[in-house]
């Protein structure tokens, strides 16, 4: 399964399972809503383009509740429309900087995608573009449990990409839904990660609980990958950490310098990582610098 379902000018919908929905938004961003017996969960809001509640009311009438990964513009959009979502804390700064809710931020995420071929089946317009507003955040951790009816979402915290970045258990359909935690391009060179060290130990736990699901989902891609995609992390955190990782370096979106530390083919998929891919900052190997006065 992995069908369009549903589709307007912003957003297509794809089943991914049954009751199980992947919703892809202009930057081929991803959020998922799974709908269980009394409740609908919607993980993460995409970029904040478009009306995603409309989208979702189109396919379930079940009372909603609304949890970010993490908080990226590209995954937190649907709080400038609810007005309210479960977020950890670590992240509530960050989702509300400017950087991460200004409306012509949002519109330039979604050009930039487009510049590298992302096809519109619209103009965007800064009315599109849900402008931010006051916002209630209700705290989410690792190990608070989301019951759905019929269905029990758990939340594990995996702090790497961003420090309050939670992956989602579905142990019904075996899956998890990882945000950016993750992926064949995990993004550790931002402000707002954790050391190469934090997120080894981050990975570690996620590792406990591997018996439990059989694939993530991710972020961006439109695919889930195996939960061995864990371990590869770990095995390439160990050796970054050691050193002897590929190191390569390349220029990050903002213009800075990074290191990516595994090699990739030619056809893009990941070579010494396995299926995992990390993009770092030297000098965030150990520890994060801290904040002096
Ligand atoms: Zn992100």
């Amino acid at each position: 399964m992995n069908e369009i379902t549903r589709q307007n000018k912003f957003f297509t919908a794809y089943a991914i399972a049954p009751g199980v929905t992947r919703i892809q938004g202009l930057a081929l961003e991803n959020c998922y809503l799974v709908e269980g017996k009394e409740r609908a969960l919607l993980i993460d809001g995409l970029t904040g383009i478009g009306s995603l509640r409309a989208f979702v009311r189109e396919m379930t009438e079940l009372p909603l509740t609304v949890a970010l990964s993490h908080g990226h513009l590209d995954h937190s959009g649907i709080a400038w429309e609810s007005g309210w979502v479960y977020v950890h804390p670590d992240d509530v700064i960050l989702m509300r900087t400017k950087e991460m809710s200004g409306v012509q931020e949002r519109m330039d995420f979604v050009e930039f995608y487009h510049s590298l071929g992302v096809p519109f089946r619209t103009e965007v317009g800064k009315e599109d573009v849900l402008p931010p507003r006051p916002l209630w955040t209700l705290p989410l951790r690792d190990g608070d449990i989301l019951d759905l009816g019929g269905i029990s979402i758990e939340v594990v915290g995996v702090p790497g990409h961003t420090r309050g970045s939670l992956v989602f258990l579905d142990r019904f359909h075996r899956c998890v839904y990882a945000g950016d935690a993750c992926n064949a391009n995990t993004l550790l060179n931002l402000e707002a990660s954790a050391s190469i060290a934090e997120y080894k130990k981050s990975l570690e736990h996620f590792l406990t609980y591997e018996e439990e699901f059989d694939v993530l989902w991710s972020g961006h891609d439109c695919q889930a990958v195996p939960r061995s995609i864990i371990r590869d992390g770990i095995a390439l955190c160990e050796r970054i950490l050691t050193r002897q990782d590929d190191a390569i370096e390349v220029e990050d979106r903002f213009g800075g310098k990074a290191l990516l530390a595994a090699r990739r083919r030619e056809d893009c998929s990941v070579r010494r990582g396995g299926l995992c891919n990390i993009v770092y900052r030297p000098e965030t190997i150990f520890e994060n610098p801290r904040p002096e006065l």
